[in-house]
């Protein structure tokens, strides 16, 4: 562990930009979860997902130094996203857009050198018809839904779709893909289902390589990588296999200031709507972060965070800029205002955040806000 992140769990009164706590990313440990994944893919490459602003960490610092690391494929979304991003990465970076264009898109897209996922016939169409009108053979990525029928071309419009291929050459197609819907389950059924529809798409377009893991597809083994994984939440630090002990290493630190302390009776009650009732004489603590911070309501009288390794229970319901926790475990004294909680760190992960509160860790991540100082290491 980085010596100045352990550091920071010390008290620490200085708050820079007046945030109300400290977001801490860490680029190098996102760095070595992705040099691991391209090692577990190799020979194939892995790529970066990006999508939603890289899971709310930040998009062009993620991207950035994921690329001197040496990945040149970024998934975003959105096309928005794709416009975004593209002025940050070199030349050599491919962006790609996963849910496709919509309608009018077509010609920003291609002055924008960015690859839209294709999802439809008609989205091929419409790609084909803008390579005719530019005199130009745009790059595109096709997606076959092979049983989560979210996004992608479905079983019966294969062959419409290789006639389409066949009849004309105008789109350049850089690969095929599709998606796995349970692939964070490795005793899930539904991924052999997948996996053999996509061996059925592969037999009818041989032409092309394939992209199929996610996170969790890259766990699933070597049948199911193709030759670009795109993993996503495995790379911040996500655990990427329910059930199983994570690989990955923390890439987010979060602490949050104490505002306020007091010491209550018997029968106080908590926050609003006084759900919660206190059941002797109890110290509380407010940090200065809620529900519009991306802590959820959801942790409310559930869940806690953490001073000096010691647990602290979320007391009463999570409000819009505070929380309040029950302190009673610590000394007298040890925490006080202007003292920083650990929200998610050594003695919290993402995934354990996010199971207090009924959600998964991607929810916890792209809801963290930005009212903290956010550091990148
Ligand atoms: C979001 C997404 C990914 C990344 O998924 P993770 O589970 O975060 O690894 C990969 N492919 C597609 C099509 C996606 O939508």
């Amino acid at each position: 562990m980085d010596g100045g992140i352990v550091d920071s769990l010390a008290p620490k009164l200085a708050i820079d930009s007046g945030a109300c706590g400290y977001l801490t990313i860490d680029l190098a440990a996102l760095c070595r979860n992705y040099d691991k994944l391209s090692t577990i893919v190799a020979p194939a490459r892995a790529a970066a997902v990006v999508k939603a602003d890289s899971y709310g960490l930040g998009a062009n610092q993620v991207s950035k130094a994921l690329y001197e690391r040496g990945c040149r494929h970024f998934f975003v979304a959105h096309f928005i996203e794709a416009l975004r991003l593209r002025p940050q990465l070199r030349g050599d970076a491919t962006i790609f857009v996963l849910n496709g264009l919509l309608p009018g898109n077509e010609a920003a897209c291609a002055d924008g050198g960015i690859v839209p996922v294709i999802n439809s016939l008609q989205q091929l169409r419409q790609w084909s018809e803008m390579s005719r009108s530019l005199h130009r053979r745009l790059p595109a990525v096709l997606q076959f839904d092979t049983g989560m029928s979210r996004l992608g071309i479905p079983p019966e419009d294969r062959s419409a779709v290789a006639a389409h291929l066949q009849t004309s050459d105008d789109v350049d197609i850089l690969f095929i893909m599709s998606h796995l819907a349970s692939a964070d389950e490795t005793d899930s059924r539904q991924n052999g289902d997948q996996l053999a529809e996509m061996c059925r798409v592969a037999t009818e377009f041989p032409q092309y390589d394939v992209s199929f893991a996610n996170s969790g597809g890259i766990f699933l083994g070597g049948d199911f990588h193709g030759v670009l994984a795109r993993p996503g939440i495995a790379l911040y630090g996500g655990a990427p296999t329910s059930g199983v002990a994570n690989p990955m290493e923390a890439v987010v630190r979060l602490e949050v200031a104490v505002v306020q302390t007091r010491t209550v009776l018997e029968g106080a009650r908590v926050g609003y709507g006084g759900v919660h009732v206190t059941k002797g004489k109890t110290r509380l603590a407010t940090i200065a972060a809620g529900y519009a911070d991306g802590l959820p309501r959801s942790l409310s009288d559930r869940g806690a965070v953490y001073y000096d390794g010691v647990r602290l229970p979320i007391v009463g319901r999570v409000s819009m800029d505070s929380t309040t926790i029950d302190i009673s475990a610590l000394p007298e004294g040890a925490l006080s205002f202007g003292s920083m909680v650990e929200v998610l760190g050594d003695h919290q992960t993402v995934d354990d955040l996010a199971c207090d509160a009924g959600l998964i860790s991607y929810e916890i991540l792209t809801s963290l806000g930005h009212r903290f100082h956010r550091q990148y290491r």
